[in-house]
This record gives C-alpha cells, sequence and structure tokens, in this order.
C-alpha cells in the first residue's frame, strides 16, 4: 500500500539544530546555558574579559 508521503510534510525544524545546554564556563567553572556548542564562556565572564574572535586562544 504506498501512501501519498506529500501529506507527511516535516516541519522545517533540523535535528542538528544549535540547542542551549548546561554547561561549565571554562573561567569560572559555573554552569550556564550555551547556546551553541562551542560556547564554553559564560555571558558574565565574556563582558568581564571582553572577549572577540581571534583573541581567545593567546594564553
Ligand atoms: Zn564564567
Amino acid at each position: 500500500m504506498a501512501r501519498n508521503r506529500s501529506e507527511s510534510v516535516k516541519k522545517p525544524e533540523s535535528d542538528r539544530q544549535h540547542e542551549t545546554k548546561k554547561r561549565k564556563c571554562l573561567m569560572c567553572a559555573q554552569s550556564f546555558s550555551s547556546a551553541w556548542p562551542g560556547e564554553r564562556i559564560c555571558p558574565s565572564c565574556k563582558q568581564t574579559q571582553a572577549w572577540s574572535d581571534g583573541h581567545g586562544m593567546a594564553a
């Protein structure tokens, strides 16, 4: 029995969307909700440290 697949339209929602997950900040070790997998610094530390692109790897 072939069903009409056009009926089962998937939602415009990908499985690999940026999820907000609880992560530990690398700076203050406090748990915060990161907006994306690469987010490792909490917003508070970002403000204090003034994190900018290409300026965070220099120790
Ligand atoms: Zn922090």
